[in-house]
C-alpha cells in the first residue's frame, strides 16, 4: 500500500530522511490518530517550474525552482523561498515539512509550504535577480495566493523580493495582492518587527529554555554559525542580555574571540565584507575548530545536516538553539540528547519568523498596523506559551523537545485531518 515515494531518495542524514525519522519516532504519542500518519510522509503538492530569464549579455539562463506544499489540513500553506545553488526537490520537500509542524507547533492557522531556486544568487546582478524572481513568481502563481499558499524570506531571499514577488502577483491578478506574501517592505504592508522576529524567537526560546536549565545569560558564551538575519539578530540580543558571543561562523571563514565579539564592530563589517571572516577584531579558526570552542550555547543558524555526529560529540554547549530548519542529523540528536544537552529544536526555536509573518498577514488583511511593540510582546507570547505547552508534553512522556514538539503538532495537523475528512 504505502510504497516510499519514487522522486526522492532519502538517507539517514538527508533533510527529508531526517524528517521522516522525526515523524517515526512521533507515532507513540499519537494514539488514534497514527491512522492517519502516513499523509505527514509525503507532500500534498509539489510543482517544479522552469525558470528561463534573459541576462544582462543577451544569453538565455534556465533556472530549476519549485513550490512544494506539505499540508494544508490547517490553513493556507505558508513557508518562505530559498535561492541556492543546492536547493533540491527533497530539500524543499523536508522544509515544507518541517513548516507544517513549526506553523502548527505555534498554532498558526497555516499548513506548510516551501520554495526554492538552484541558483547562486550571489552570481547574478540586481536586474537578473529581479527577472528571476518575477518569472518564478509567475509560475508558481497557479499555486500561490493569499488564502492558498504565502512565501515569505528564506535564505538568501529579502524584503526586495518579497517586493517584487508582491508585484507580480498583483499585475497578473489585477489586484494589490499584499497578503500574498510575507516579509515586504514596510510601506509595501510589511510589518513592524518581521526582519528580526526569527532571531528574537531564538533569543525568547533560548532564554526560556536557560532558565529551565540553570544557565544565567549574563556572561554566558554563545556561538553562533551563520551571522544572516537570524543569527545575527539573535547573538545581539543574546549580546544585550548580557552574553558573550565568543564565536561565529559563515561561507566566508570562523572567528574567535574569547571575551567576545564587540557587535558594534561586527555588524558593519559583515554589511560591508560579505561575511565574518578576516573580522580584525577577533582570530580566525580552521573550519572543522569552530565545533571544539568552549562555550554554553550553541546557534546553528546556518543550513540544514551541519551538526553531525561527529561534531555532536565534541560540542561544549549545554544549550543548542537551532535557527536553522534541520541543523541536527538525527544520529546527531541522539548523541547530544545522551550527552546531555539541550536541544531547542528548529520547529519551536525559529518559529519566531513565520509567527511576526502570521501577525503580517492579518494586518495586511485588516489593512490595520500595528506598533513594535505590540508585535514583540504578541510574539513573546506565543513563543512562550507554545515552549511551555512542549515542554509539559516532554515532561509528561520524558522525551526530547524535539519529538514533544512533533506530538503536539502532528496532534493538531492530524485531528484537522480526521475532522474535515477524506474527499471524496
Ligand atoms: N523562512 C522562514 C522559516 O523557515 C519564515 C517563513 C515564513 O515567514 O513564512 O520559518
Amino acid at each position: 500500500m504505502n510504497e516510499p515515494l519514487s522522486f526522492v531518495h532519502p538517507t539517514a542524514d538527508s533533510p527529508w530522511g531526517t524528517y521522516l525519522m522525526q515523524v517515526d519516532r512521533v507515532v507513540p504519542y499519537l494514539g488514534h490518530l497514527a491512522r492517519w500518519v502516513e499523509t505527514l510522509k509525503r507532500p500534498k503538492r509539489a510543482l517544479i517550474v522552469d525558470v528561463p530569464i534573459e541576462m544582462d549579455d543577451g544569453r538565455v539562463a534556465h533556472f530549476e525552482g519549485y513550490r512544494v506544499q506539505h499540508n494544508m489540513s490547517r490553513g493556507p500553506g505558508k513557508g518562505g523561498v530559498r535561492y541556492h545553488p543546492d536547493v533540491t526537490l527533497e530539500e524543499v520537500m523536508a522544509l515544507a515539512a518541517w513548516m507544517s509542524i513549526k506553523n502548527a507547533a505555534v498554532n498558526l492557522p497555516y499548513g506548510g509550504a516551501k520554495g526554492g531556486i538552484r541558483v547562486d544568487p550571489k552570481g547574478l546582478s540586481n536586474k537578473e535577480l529581479e527577472r528571476m524572481t518575477r518569472r518564478y513568481t509567475s509560475e508558481i502563481g497557479i499555486i500561490i495566493g493569499p488564502q492558498q499558499d504565502i512565501p515569505a524570506p528564506d535564505v538568501n531571499t529579502n524584503p526586495q523580493i518579497m517586493a517584487w514577488m508582491m508585484d507580480t502577483y498583483s499585475m497578473n491578478t489585477g489586484t494589490t495582492a499584499t497578503g500574498v506574501v510575507t516579509g515586504k517592505p514596510i510601506h509595501l504592508g510589511g510589518s513592524l518587527g518581521r526582519v528580526k522576529a526569527t532571531g528574537r524567537g531564538v533569543f525568547v526560546t533560548g532564554r526560556e529554555a536557560a532558565r529551565r536549565i540553570g544557565l544565567d545569560l549574563d556572561g554566558a558564551r554563545v556561538a553562533v554559525q551563520g551571522f544572516g538575519n537570524v543569527g545575527s539578530s539573535a547573538a545581539e540580543l543574546f549580546a544585550q542580555a548580557g552574553s558573550k558571543i565568543v564565536a561565529a561562523q559563515d561561507h566566508t571563514g570562523s572567528i574567535f574571540n574569547a571575551g567576545g565579539f564587540d557587535l558594534a564592530d561586527l555588524m558593519p563589517w559583515v554589511k560591508t565584507h560579505g561575511g565574518v571572516g578576516g573580522f580584525p577584531g577577533a582570530e580566525a579558526l580552521a573550519t572543522e575548530d569552530f565545533w571544539d570552542v568552549a562555550c554554553d550555547i550553541m546557534i546553528p543558524a546556518a543550513l540544514e545536516a551541519q551538526i553531525t555526529s561527529a561534531r555532536a560529540m565534541r560540542l561544549k554547549a549545554r544549550l543548542v538553539l537551532e535557527g536553522a530548519n534541520g541543523p541536527t542529523v538525527t544520529s546527531a540528536d541522539d548523541i547530544l540528547s545522551e550527552r546531555g544537552v539541550l536541544v531547542v529544536p528548529d520547529v519551536i526555536c525559529n518559529a519566531g519568523g513565520v509567527t511576526v509573518s502570521y501577525f503580517e498577514w492579518v494586518q495586511d488583511f485588516s489593512s490595520f498596523f500595528w506598533t513594535e511593540d505590540e508585535i514583540n510582546v504578541r510574539l513573546d507570547k506565543i513563543m512562550i506559551g507554545a515552549l511551555k505547552k512542549i515542554w509539559d508534553t516532554a515532561d509528561k512522556h520524558r522525551i526530547t523537545l524535539r519529538t514533544a514538539t512533533f506530538a503536539v503538532a502532528c496532534e493538531r495537523i492530524l485531528t484537522a485531518r480526521e475532522e474535515r475528512g477524506l474527499y471524496p
